[in-house]
């Protein structure tokens, strides 16, 4: 599925079915990416308050731009860096380019609530993550609570148990928990009131199609109640029109992230958003 270079410099679809080729290159790209660490970059999306239409937090959102293979999107390379373990290196360096990120953003006056950090289910599985994560706490000195940390459903389904422990241990040091494309996964209702989950974010799926499909309504109105009932925070993601924030908001969805509001952000951007509101 090679793209001949038709933009100049991605030669890659984004293809998730990438042939074994395409996919030995990307590998090798992405170990020499990660040796030289300098390929790899954070943007931030902001997160908006439906009841003042200002910044509340962020996202933050991994891109590579490879000088062997250009410009590959997250969905393509974290599951290649998943497979090859190469996620561990990458996701502890996120965690701390995204903390030491906000703490400048704090001492410079920029006051978000927080910064939200999306760990791959391999991390968390790793018996070292919460030593990593305490290096990192330690050295950008970023208040736990202004951290919160995204994880996906079949990071939960995989091993329960250990799940549980580990988000208890997060809690416990108060770092948030978010549970990511909240809806497409398999969350037993009984278990969310057993984990320290502190957010879920409805997936995009699912606001793409608001407000006209009945079942999306339907979906959205049951995991916002879900939220209320457990006393969880709610994001909606993938916001991009007027209509959609306008059933989010009269359901009692109050955080929206979305290219309605803002596409992922530079850190020079960001400062700029948040100054021009
Ligand atoms: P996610 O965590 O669910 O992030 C939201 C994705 O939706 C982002 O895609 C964002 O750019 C996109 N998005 C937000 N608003 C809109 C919208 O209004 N319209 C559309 N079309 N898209 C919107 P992105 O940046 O390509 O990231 C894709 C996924 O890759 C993320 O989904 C996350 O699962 C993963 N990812 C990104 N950065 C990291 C990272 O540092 N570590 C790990 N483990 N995964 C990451
Ligand atoms: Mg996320
Ligand atoms: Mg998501
Ligand atoms: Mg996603």
């Amino acid at each position: 599925s090679k793209d001949k270079g038709r933009n100049g410099y991605s030669f890659f679809t984004n293809d998730l079915a990438v042939d074994i080729e395409e996919k030995t290159m990307m590998i090798h790209a992405l170990k020499a990416s990660i040796d030289k660490k300098d390929e790899f970059f954070l943007l931030y999306q902001p997160k908006t308050s439906t009841l003042t239409g200002k910044i509340t937090a962020v996202e933050a959102l991994l891109r590579w731009n490879s000088s062997e293979v250009g410009k590959i999107t997250p969905d393509t390379f974290i599951p290649l860096a998943e497979e090859t373990g190469m996620i561990l290196t990458l996701g502890a360096w996120v965690l701390n380019q995204a903390c030491s990120d906000f703490m400048l953003l704090r001492n410079e006056g920029y006051l978000l609530e927080h910064i939200g950090v999306n760990v791959s289910s391999l991390q968390l599985q790793r018996d070292d993550f919460i030593k990593t994560l305490n290096d990192v706490l330690d050295q950008t000195k970023i208040d736990p609570k202004w951290l919160e940390i995204e994880l996906t459903e079949s990071y939960l389904a995989t091993d329960a148990d250990h799940a549980l422990s580990i988000l208890r241990t997060l809690r416990d040091l108060n770092i948030n928990i978010a549970i990511d494309d909240f809806g497409t996964g398999y969350s037993s209702m009984a278990y969310l009131q057993k984990l320290s989950v502190t957010r879920l974010k409805i997936d995009k799926s699912f606001i793409d199609d608001l407000p006209l499909s009945s079942e999306s309504i339907a979906i959205t109105r049951a995991i916002i109640a879900l939220a209320n009932t457990f006393g969880l925070s709610i994001t909606a993601e993938g916001v991009e029109n007027h209509d959609q924030l306008c059933f989010l908001q009269d359901e009692g969805c109050h955080e929206i992230q979305g290219y309605y509001y803002s596409k992922p952000l530079t850190l020079n951007e960001l400062k700029d958003y948040i100054t021009n509101q």
